[in-house]
């Protein structure tokens, strides 16, 4: 009982937020660019990056990194196109954040918090310990009044015609809380 009141008070002052290393914490690169994003969205899109998974912070750090360089060098984009990143370690690497629009979702990118959990899980999930700091996220985002309530929860795939998340992790996302295909 102490202690389900312990994580309550702790919840209430943290918010329920999971670890979100920034930008500078992960040695990210600054944006060149930014469109303001308004808040609350209605969606939350899960993505995989199709790249190698990561269960260290080291490892992490550096698929971030490349992921950001991708996205920077390679498509010419202002950031990382995620708004978060979620690594097998299970922390939260800071993409464009909260209040950025992000380039994941075509039509959904000014609606949506974009989530990418860095690894391929087509036929595999990603760690308990990066599904729970990503639904961390989401209800750390409704309590600090970046997303809806209400909000919807959809995989890429239900936006657009690509096999992200992947087959097995689309499958576990349908169970979580406010999916919607
Ligand atoms: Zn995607």
């Amino acid at each position: 009982m102490l202690r389900f009141f312990a994580l309550l008070a702790l919840c209430t002052f943290a918010q329920c937020c999971p670890t979100i290393l920034t930008k500078s914490q992960w040695g990210g690169r600054a944006p060149s660019c930014r469109s303001a994003m308004v808040t609350p969205v209605s969606y939350v899109v899960i993505h995989h990056t199709e790249g190698n998974d990561c269960f260290s912070r080291a490892i992490c750090t550096t698929q971030a990194k490349s992921i950001q360089s991708y996205h920077m060098d390679g498509n010419g984009w202002c950031d990382i196109g995620y708004n978060f990143l979620v690594g097998g370690d299970g922390f939260i690497y800071e993409g464009r954040g909260w209040t950025t629009i992000g380039a994941h979702s075509p039509i959904y990118n000014p609606i949506s918090i974009g989530i990418g959990f860095i690894g391929s899980f087509t036929s595999s999930n990603p760690t308990i310990a990066a599904q729970n700091a990503a639904k961390s996220l989401i209800s750390c985002g409704v309590s600090r009044g970046y997303i809806k309530p209400s909000y919807i929860l959809k995989g890429h795939r239900n936006t657009a015609a690509t096999d992200c998340p992947g087959n097995t992790f689309y499958n576990t996302i349908r169970t979580w809380p406010r999916f919607q295909a």
